[in-house]
């Protein structure tokens, strides 16, 4: 699947605010962000009042940028969110948090969901005991994840071993750091909003017009 290839933190710096796509050096002094906070590109000659459909869109891109998805998976994601019974924004939500690649990184697998992605393709992660190399691959309640063979012999392991206990997933999901293993215990429950990117019924709007 295509994904975005270009500078990380310009993401950031266009969307005025920090997306933390980058794992430990967001939160370090080295993150661009927090340098050179303004646009990429020259300095406009004169700020532009934002319409309410430049809003949407703005919000529409920033949750697909936070989530590492280019605008036609996006989009598929929005026509299943209606498809499905239910509430289509809190749906679109769950579809976006349950993918493979957000629970490696929700899980504290890796840094950031550009790494988990990166960890998953090279055949490292196993889902109920068997490798998984699809980050879009959606978890359902009930599924183990973990490292395959593969993953244990790595030297990222030895790393997510001493860095898991300062992670912390949210209720939805639960982890067992001997183990180094994770459990799916529900789907992510919206109406607490710890796993809020972005307000979906903003972005529902923009599709729906
Ligand atoms: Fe954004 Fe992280 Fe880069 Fe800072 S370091 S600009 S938060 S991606």
């Amino acid at each position: 699947m295509a994904r975005y290839t270009g500078p990380v933190c310009r993401l950031c710096r266009r969307h005025g605010e920090k997306l933390f796509l980058k794992g430990e050096r967001c939160f370090s002094p080295k993150c661009s962000f927090e340098r050179r906070p303004n646009p990429p590109g020259p300095r406009p000659a004169r700020r532009r009042k934002i319409s309410d459909r430049g809003l949407q869109l703005r919000e529409k891109q920033r949750a697909r940028v936070s989530y590492g998805i280019l605008e036609r998976q996006f989009r598929r994601y929005y026509d299943e969110a209606i498809r499905r019974p239910g509430v289509t924004g809190e749906n679109l939500v769950r579809l976006l948090e349950m993918r493979l690649d957000n629970t490696v990184y929700r899980l504290g697998f890796a840094d950031s969901r550009n790494q988990a992605r990166q960890v998953i393709r090279h055949g490292m992660i196993a889902v109920n005991g068997k490798k998984l190399d699809i980050p879009s691959a959606q978890v359902t309640p009930g599924d183990t994840i973990g490292f395959t063979d593969r993953g244990k012999r790595s030297e990222y392991f030895k790393y997510v071993q001493e860095v898991i206990k300062s992670k912390n997933p949210p209720a939805w999901l639960s982890v067992d750091t001997s183990a180094m293993s994770g459990n799916v215990v529900s789907p992510p429950d919206i109406v607490q909003g710890e796993t809020h990117l972005f307000n979906e019924n903003v972005v529902i709007e923009y599709y729906s017009r």
